[in-house]
């Protein structure tokens, strides 16, 4: 845990506490969005006086995001290790890359995905040939039922949805295998890698994966960018992702020719902060992997053994407890309610975690049932850079303290949701 790892901000950020002062706020939800990189913030200053329009305007200053904008495009090929020819689309976030290459599929695509994946992944493909797999028990079974899966699909295109690491229970996916599977059926493969980028370093090359989506937010960048990857085949025969400005070659009165490369999906003014911010993020972290890595599997190792201490605390796990994970656990604790607990651990203790089914309720229900947990909501802590082994420690010991004596304020339900 004494690993010098790149700074985020908010790292000091105060809270105040219902039960009186305050404390250092300890953000355990980095699964669900990331503090900002120091080194993002500083980039985005540098560029904020040089705003102005991108691709359109012939200022020094239009040149200059013009530059930063195009640039950021080598950078994120870089990070996640795509190839030359590999196209980068910039999106929303995760949400957006998938959903645009589930609109850019050619007709009659088969898709497989696993139903434990988390609903950006689960929920863009549409029609018939969409063919879900159930939750596999182990790396080895996810492998053979793609393999069986794709054995079945009809001839025509392919694709394979894979995750790199899941928001439930920060485990790893097979990968590799997973993608070899797939391209010995003629499938091609799409990478879920919102929940993998920030802790891993990705290769696409060696993954040998088509497609890579991921979002600036989960990568310490700040909200509002993101990313596709991959082949640039389907993505130029496709109808546009939004028609507008940019994306088009020529408009006549009569008709429209639109644009192939990347400009073809990303019409409208664009976010060339955010992709600035989040290039920044990768270079970042693309140069401290050995640190980042290192200081999380630390905290994850503290904070795994410090939640198997806590009475009735069952820890949520996809393959197996010792599979290679980065660093999200999800559990529940007998007898006590996760949205309870977690707004307790907020105003009593001043620490963020989440409840609830995390957008992947296949796969949060399935795993809660596996557990043999009676809860139907879990509560997760995830920890990243901005994570220390104090918040470590004050989660385990405030839930050890829950656990023994409740709360030690009243809340009352409203809308769902528990308030002191
Ligand atoms: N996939 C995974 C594994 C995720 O954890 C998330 C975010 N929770 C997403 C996709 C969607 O990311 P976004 O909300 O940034 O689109």
């Amino acid at each position: 845990a004494d690993v010098p790892v790149p700074a985020v901000a908010g790292r000091a950020l105060r809270v105040p506490l219902v039960t009186g002062g305050s404390t250092e706020y300890a953000n355990l939800d980095h699964a669900a969005s990331a503090p900002c990189l120091d080194s993002v913030r500083e980039a985005v200053d540098e560029l904020l006086p040089w705003y102005a329009s991108v691709h359109r305007g012939a200022g020094l200053a239009s040149q200059v995001c013009t530059r930063v904008y195009e640039g950021a495009r080598q950078v994120l090929r870089d990070f996640v290790g795509a190839r030359r020819t590999d196209s980068v689309v910039f999106t929303r976030n995760t949400t957006d890359a998938l959903n645009l290459l589930a609109r850019a599929l050619p007709r009659g695509t088969s898709v497989v995905v696993p139903e434990t994946e988390h609903h950006a992944a689960l929920l863009p493909w549409s029609g018939p040939r969409v063919r879900r797999i159930a939750a596999p028990a182990s790396p080895a079974d996810a492998v053979a039922a793609l393999d069986a899966a794709l054995a079945e699909c009809p001839e025509g295109p392919r694709l394979a949805v894979i995750s790199g690491a899941s928001n439930v229970t920060g485990e790893l996916w097979p990968v590799a295998e997973l993608a070899r599977v797939a391209r010995r059926h003629g499938a091609r493969t799409v990478l879920d890698a919102a929940q993998l980028a920030p802790h891993r370093p990705v290769r696409m090359t060696e993954l040998d994966v088509d497609h890579v989506a991921l979002s600036g937010h989960k990568l310490y960048a700040p909200f509002g960018a993101g990313a596709l990857v991959g082949r640039a085949d389907w993505l130029n025969a496709a109808e546009p992702h939004l028609a507008g400005g940019g994306a088009t070659r020529r408009v006549t009165e009569r008709a429209v020719s639109w644009t192939t490369g990347p400009e073809r999906h990303e019409a409208g003014s664009p976010n060339t902060v955010g992709v600035h911010a989040l290039a920044e993020a990768c270079r970042t972290l693309g140069a401290r992997w050995a640190d980042v890595v290192a200081h999380e599997e630390a905290l994850l190792r503290r904070l795994r053994a410090g939640l198997r201490g806590v009475p009735g605390l069952r820890e949520l796990c996809l393959f197996d407890a010792d599979h290679e994970r980065v660093g999200v656990v999800s559990f529940t604790v007998d007898g006590q309610d996760p949205g309870l607990l977690a707004a307790a651990l907020s105003a009593e203790h001043g620490i963020g975690v989440r409840d609830g089914l995390f957008c992947a309720h296949l796969a949060t229900r399935r795993l809660l049932s596996r557990a043999g947990s009676g809860a139907e909501r879990a509560l997760r802590a995830s920890i990243g850079l901005g994570t220390t082994a104090e918040h470590v420690d004050r989660l385990v010991s405030a839930l050890r303290t829950l656990v023994a004596e409740g709360p030690a304020w009243r809340y009352e339900q409203v809308d769902g949701r528990w308030v002191p």
